[in-house]
């Protein structure tokens, strides 16, 4: 009964929870999944330490979709067997969202429960039963006091992002929770850090548990100045060219999607005396090598790159990033902005989005959960751009790959730099650089 087509910890699943990975685009486990799907499926506790956009949710979903599949678990009126405790609403809709995305060929019933919103609708669904519930700590204590919600049948217990909620003061909450729970079950613990009182609260929770640490590739986005700046693309150079006067902006790496547009920018730039050199595939090693050092040493303020040809490029003191095309893809965004704020310094990012980009910066809200803030009043600034749905950011049909690329690993996203065009593909994990 094993889903053999697909790679790794992916390869233990269920077809149709395999095939419902498939569709997400998922080639690859991320490292959080390979380490964590086959012991969850063996039915351990597991505290995991990792954060957000490590892909730790489909690291518990999967298993526990799984669980209730074989086992063709079904919840009764308020008593769910899978529970999911989560800090804010907004991460417990995403959860619910993922359950519902990777359990779309299953039974399983799935719901999320929160406060600020009214209770009815939340106590009918639970009349009803469902297979998983996710929540935040009040509005389920609330719904466990009137007597909506019992936890006497939960057989899986998730509380996810622990240190945020101690952070915001629910440790009673949960303590409740925790006292209602039934003695026997799986608990699985997240945290993406591990400080004392988070350590015993994970202490209080599971039994024997499996340890999985990740550590996540990517930099401290807090230390990171970020803002949008909406502006039409044929407006871009002259936003850039204008940018650059201000002497603040003294080591700045400029991200873009081809390789021809950073020749284009490099040239702008040094057109108006603003010294910059260009790193992307077509370039000679030499080329890419010089370009790198005078900008290392200081020669070149502006180093313009694809992201294929930035990577494993490690400059100390860049002052700025600018995404002067937004990234497909929101986990490169994190990678791009990461080029700042090295070593606990601090650093700025700029992103310059224009209308048809409008959908890859709501993917990387998404991603970071946060919404970035907006520059209105650079002299370029787009209202179009600025309301734009986005609906123009939709994949281009897929391309044949090229010869060049055969050797690359099998699944593997083919590039998108020098081909005139972008090409979305499957998802696969990427790993450290
Ligand atoms: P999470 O850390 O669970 O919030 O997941 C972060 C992002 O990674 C989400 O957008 C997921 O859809 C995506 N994701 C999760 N697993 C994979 C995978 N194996 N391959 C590609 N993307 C993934």
């Amino acid at each position: 009964m094993t889903n053999n087509t697909t790679s790794g910890a992916f390869g233990l699943l269920l077809p149709k929870i395999g095939q419902a990975v498939s569709e997400a685009g998922y080639e690859t486990p991320s490292p959080i999944q390979e380490q964590s799907i086959p012991s969850l499926l063996k039915g351990h506790d597991m505290i995991g330490c990792a954060q957000t956009g490590t892909g730790k949710t489909a690291a518990f979903a999967l298993p526990i979709l799984q669980y209730l599949e074989i086992n063709k678990k079904r919840g009764s009126s308020g008593k769910p067997p899978v529970l999911i405790l989560a800090p804010t609403r907004e991460l417990a809709a995403q959860i619910r969202d993922s359950f519902e995305k990777y359990g779309k060929h299953t039974k399983a019933r799935h719901t999320v429960i929160f406060g600020g919103v009214g209770q009815n609708p939340q106590v009918q669904t639970m009349r009803r039963g469902v297979e998983v519930l996710v929540a935040t700590p009040g509005r389920l204590l609330d719904l466990m006091n009137q007597g909506h919600i019992k936890l006497s049948s939960v057989e899986i217990f998730v509380l996810d992002e622990a240190d945020r909620m101690l952070d915001m003061g629910f440790i009673h909450d949960i303590k409740k929770v925790i006292a209602k729970l039934p003695k026997k079950r799986q608990s699985l613990f997240y945290s993406a850090t591990m400080e004392p009182a988070v350590v015993s609260l994970a202490r209080t929770l599971v039994d024997n548990p499996t340890y999985v640490t990740i550590t996540p590739d990517k930099p401290t986005v807090e230390l990171i100045e970020q803002k949008i700046m909406f502006v039409d693309k044929d407006k871009k150079e002259k936003l850039i060219v204008k940018l650059m006067q201000d002497p603040k902006m003294d080591r700045v790496m400029v991200f873009v999607q081809m390789k021809h547009v950073a020749n284009r920018v490099t040239e702008k730039l040094e057109k108006h005396g603003i010294k910059a050199a260009a790193i992307h595939g077509n370039k000679s090693q030499t080329a890419r090598t010089k370009a790198l050092a005078s900008f290392k040493a200081g020669k070149v303020r502006v180093l313009v790159a694809t992201d294929i040809a930035a990577r494993g490029i490690d400059v100390d003191n860049v002052t700025h990033v600018i995404n002067y095309n937004m990234p497909v893809e929101p986990e490169t965004y994190v990678h791009r902005i990461g080029r700042t704020a090295r070593a606990g310094n601090d650093g700025d990012s700029i992103s310059f989005c224009s209308a048809p980009e409008r959908d890859y910066l709501r993917a990387i809200e998404k991603l970071l959960r946060t919404t970035i803030p907006v520059d209105l009043y650079h002299p370029f600034h787009d209202k179009e751009s600025m309301y734009a749905k986005g609906a123009a950011a939709k994949p281009p049909p897929r391309k044949q790959r090229s010869s060049r690329n055969n050797n690359r690993s099998p699944g593997r996203r083919p590039r998108t730099e020098g081909r005139g065009q972008r090409t979305e593909g499957k998802r696969r994990w990427r790993g450290k650089k």
